[in-house]
């Protein structure tokens, strides 16, 4: 499938689910998820005019950075390696995996200029998730104030690995409660505004329950990994 058309699509349901949530169409951005597909197939998600693109693996997301011409905005979506800070930090917009101290604590140390975070919470609790317990969003975050290459523009989760809507919704209700908590405090450090949750599966859910940020690669981007070379 083309992404122009893919893209179509999604864009139309995120439509209607702003309209059910009587939300902004411009307050949600996509985040093409294109960490298993093509340095071609990543140009394409450009040219069809998304914004945002979505990397979890360091050395390639730099190999493409250097093939890529067209202007993008990278979020690094995945779980990442404290040894790893130094090579990817300067490289990146956003980073959506902020989720404990020793990995602030080399940001702090690498970044040259404030680098945009999300901090990921562990809402579902589910033991093979990354992610702060949501009991302890509050002071992780209050702790982060000294750190001035940290800004928390809001928080992120992975919903369960489930059919069960309801499960997922809760999940997205949860994160969404605890952001506007901590958006009240009016932290300087943590304006935390924002919502990083909703994948292929569940967009449509999140973006219900207050999504600024979903992040989509299969139903957008497909999967290519023979492409990879
Ligand atoms: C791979 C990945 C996605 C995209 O998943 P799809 O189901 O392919 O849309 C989103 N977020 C994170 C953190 C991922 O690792």
């Amino acid at each position: 499938m083309q992404i122009n058309q893919n893209l179509e699509q999604i864009q139309q349901k995120i439509n209607q689910s702003c309209a059910r949530a009587n939300r902004s169409v411009s307050d949600v951005h996509i985040v093409a998820v294109t960490k298993s597909v093509s340095i071609e197939r990543t140009e394409e998600a450009l040219l069809s005019g998304l914004k945002h693109l979505g990397e979890n693996r360091p050395e390639e997301m730099l190999s493409k950075q250097e093939a890529i011409s067209i202007p993008a905005n990278w979020h690094y979506i995945g779980s990442l390696q404290t040894r790893k800070v130094k090579q990817v930090i300067n490289n990146i917009n956003v980073l959506h995996s902020l989720d404990r101290m020793s990995l602030a604590e080399e940001i702090q140390k690498r970044a040259s200029n404030v680098i945009d975070c999300f901090v990921q919470v562990n809402v579902s609790a589910e033991d093979s998730k990354h992610g702060i317990e949501p009991e302890d969003v509050e002071a992780f975050i209050e702790s982060l104030k000294d750190y001035d290459k940290i800004r928390v523009i809001g928080l992120m989760t992975m919903a369960p690995n489930t059919v069960d809507e309801y499960v997922i919704r809760q999940v997205f209700k949860s994160l969404k409660t605890l952001q506007m908590k901590i958006s009240e405090k009016n932290y300087k450090h943590a304006p935390c505004s924002e919502l990083s949750m909703g994948m292929s599966n569940d967009y449509e859910i999140a973006v219900e329950e207050g999504a600024t940020y979903v992040r989509i690669g299969t139903a957008l981007v497909g999967e290519e990994s023979e492409d990879l070379t």
